[in-house]
């Protein structure tokens, strides 16, 4: 694919405290943009200056919400080289959840050529700490100026990023989790799988409930009997029940994520038993009155693995693990962490360099 490249005239000062990131507060100098109409397919690559994008009140994103997105990170290492963990998971998710959206698939060499051509592009926005990121986000449009509901002629897939902090700027801190047992995230046959802003509208209200109940998060049961555990907020979840982690099997409404899939990868490789499969709250939580969950955490791009010191369910509280990061947790941690910052040797072959 043809990328055409307009450098800005005006680069903007890059943050100097890179304690004080944050995350998808400030966005790198260009975005990148590719249009695609029905019968004509993706045309017209090209990075620009980072800029408002303009489109009539009637565009279809606005009512119907057809969009979808990615989240994947760009790392510096201590040699300042610049790489990405795993693009190539990221551009398969991406196109299934435009398949599950009726939105426009696209090459995955091509998708894969434009963000590595884009971080190539924005490559000084990477910030140098251990832990901070430059945290790129793809996304798709649908961009049909109708209020006509139909399948999408018309979309844009762009790119933005956004030089992020570390999330545990103050070292690894266990968050408190609530079950939420009325609204649900995701049905099977519905949307779950697929990374839609959607998903995450539907889901702030519980949100914001947990957080004025002092949680972070809230971990979701099923659609269909509110019985079985499915994931927390915008991570995965794993459990460490007598030695052998747990997860959530992908039956169609929990997100399959990349953390979650290499964790999974990584603990069969150091021999630590992982079972995917239904896991109720109930059974949940006799493993906790019986001191049989030894940990417990949430798996995703942002926070890698973050550990969950508590759990409360329909008025039910415990602790877990002392409220302290686990043993598996933490070795997950580092070995993650210590690839996509370069400190380890990646035997995986998980890490694209970029030029
Ligand atoms: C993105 C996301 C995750 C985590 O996926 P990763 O690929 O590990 O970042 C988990 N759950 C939801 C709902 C998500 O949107």
């Amino acid at each position: 694919m043809d990328i055409r490249i307009e450098k800005t005239a005006t680069p903007k000062q890059k943050p100097t405290d890179e304690s004080k990131l944050g995350f998808g507060q400030i966005f790198s100098d260009h975005m990148l943009i590719v249009d695609y109409e029905n019968g004509k397919g993706w045309f017209n690559a090209r990075i620009v200056p980072f800029q408002n994008l303009s489109f009539s009140p009637a565009t279809a994103v606005f009512h119907y919400g057809c969009e979808i997105f990615e989240g994947l990170k760009a790392y510096r290492t201590a040699e300042g080289n610049v790489q990405l963990f795993r693009p190539i998971e990221n551009v398969r998710r991406m196109n299934n959840s435009a398949e599950r959206m009726c939105l426009p698939q696209m090459d995955e060499e091509d998708m894969l050529q434009l963000i590595e051509k884009y971080v190539e592009v924005e490559k000084d926005w990477v910030p140098n700490t251990f832990g901070t990121s430059l945290y790129l986000r793809p996304f798709i449009l649908g961009i049909d100026e109708t209020l006509g509901v139909h399948t999408i002629q018309k979309a844009q897939f762009l790119i933005i990023a956004s030089p992020s902090g570390s999330y545990y700027p103050e070292g690894i801190n266990p968050v408190k989790i609530m079950i939420e047992t009325e609204d649900v995230r995701a049905v099977r046959g519905g949307t779950g799988y697929a990374k839609c802003g959607g998903n995450y509208a539907a889901s702030t209200r519980a949100g914001h409930k947990a957080e004025l109940q002092g949680y972070s998060q809230v971990l979701w049961l099923d659609g269909v009997e509110q019985k079985y555990i499915e994931e927390v907020g915008a991570m995965n979840v794993m459990f460490k029940i007598d030695g052998t982690v747990v997860t959530p099997g992908l039956y169609g409404s929990v997100l399959p994520g990349i953390t979650r899939k290499s964790c999974i990868e990584l603990l069969k490789d150091k021999g630590i038993a992982v079972e995917e499969r239904k896991i109720s709250a109930d059974e949940l939580f006799q493993a906790l009155r019986e001191g049989r969950l030894e940990e417990a955490w949430g798996t995703g791009t942002a926070a890698v693995v973050s550990p969950i010191g508590e759990l409360s369910y329909k008025g039910e509280k415990y602790t877990i693990n002392n409220f302290e990061i686990g043993e598996t947790t933490q070795w997950l941690y580092d070995t993650l962490t210590g690839m996509q910052w370069g400190k380890t040797e990646d035997n995986k072959g998980w890490i694209v360099p970029i030029k």
